[in-house]
């Protein structure tokens, strides 16, 4: 049924209902909120209502019937009236390219006599150049056709760009809708999918990207590697170069697995912190909490959020496209000051137990 795949977003469905039924859809909305809330989700199937071929969305509720060739060809990702733009994943900028053919097929006449709709990912990453080579579509679309952008911060979008769009903001998930939404992507295992519920944060699409039972596990190799007596930094680099070349021969393969890696990572940091200051981990489960309360009586607060800022920096080169296995051995070295016992302070949070 039409909206089922929503959970969550119940006040944006009413309120494109009502616009709808008033007639008073604009052309363009710019989608914010957080990464894998399912915004791209929404757009789909409000993309999938409009184009719908049983009676016009005046005579109806906002809801595509399913049934027809209109929603079947949508479902199937194939309908001539719905255009899809995206950065590809081994750029870091919104290429004027792809924008070109995004503008070039939205000027024609729609196929299928329902209007047109277009729903571009990452306006995030436009630059002055794909924004520019967009902005005529955006002024005066076709008659009858809609265009979504889809973004994570009002702040990182252009203003040329937010000037000409409704905003439509959409909040994290509650834990519920979370764990729903992750059964019916096929996450059965009851420990992952409760430590990805802990972990998504209202996200379930970046929580998705974290079910693989090995990406846990190198996690407590980590933890393990960080809480030896003499930390030995080569080693860990060595591991991590491993670990990631292992998920396959492709950089952007490659490039994906040391950021879920990074994620983990600092979800299990964040955790040391979380207890060192009399809190409970968030990410980490029963089996893992005596490593990571020995991370937390090892290391000192500062240092932990050191470590949390060499790993945010790391992430940041990565999505510079330098060198990967130079910039994850560059993270282990980087430990080596914070980790040496020798450097270590007498704990200033005491008490916490496991
Ligand atoms: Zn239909």
């Amino acid at each position: 049924m039409s909206w089922s795949k929503i959970l969550g977003h119940e006040r944006q469905i009413d309120s494109f209902r009502d616009i709808v039924a008033r007639g008073r859809l604009a052309h363009a909305y710019l989608f914010i909120g957080p990464p894998g809330v399912g915004k791209r989700r929404f757009a789909c199937e409000l993309a999938k209502a409009l184009l719908c071929e049983t009676g016009t969305p005046g005579d109806r509720p906002l809801a595509a019937c399913d049934k027809c060739d209109g929603c079947k060809l949508v479902d199937a990702a194939t309908h001539p009236d719905l255009f899809f733009a995206a950065m590809p994943e081994e750029k870091n900028e919104f290429p004027i390219e792809v924008m070109r053919d995004l503008c070039r097929n939205f000027g024609f006449k729609s196929a299928r006599g329902h209007g047109k709709v277009g729903i571009i990912n990452d306006a995030d990453d436009f630059n002055e150049e794909s924004a520019n080579c967009f902005l005529k579509t955006l002024e005066e679309p076709p008659p009858g056709s809609l265009l979504i952008l889809i973004g994570t911060s009002l702040d990182l979008q252009m203003e040329t760009i937010k000037s000409r769009c409704q905003i439509v903001r959409f909040a994290p998930l509650a834990d519920e809708h979370v764990r729903t939404l992750l059964q019916q992507q096929d996450v059965s295992d009851p420990v992952m999918l409760d430590r990805l519920t802990r972990l998504a944060a209202g996200s379930p699409g970046t929580a998705l990207d974290l079910a693989d039972e090995s990406l846990w596990k190198f996690r407590r190799d980590m933890i393990q590697m960080m809480t030896q007596p003499r930390f030995d930094s080569v080693a860990l680099g060595k591991s991590l170069v491993a670990f990631v070349e292992d998920a396959g021969k492709e950089s952007v393969t490659q490039r994906r697995r040391a950021n879920q890696t990074l994620t983990l990572l600092i979800a299990s940091l964040s955790d040391a912190l979380r207890l060192q200051s009399g809190g409970s981990a968030r990410s980490a489960e029963a089996a893992e909490m005596p490593l990571l309360a020995s991370l937390a009586q090892r290391v000192q607060p500062d240092k932990i959020l050191a470590m949390l800022e060499r790993c945010l920096e790391t992430e940041w080169h990565l999505g510079r496209y330098v060198q990967i296995s130079l910039v994850l051995e560059g993270l282990a070295d980087a430990f080596v000051p914070l980790l040496d016992p020798k450097t270590a302070v007498p704990l200033r949070y005491e008490g916490f137990s496991v």
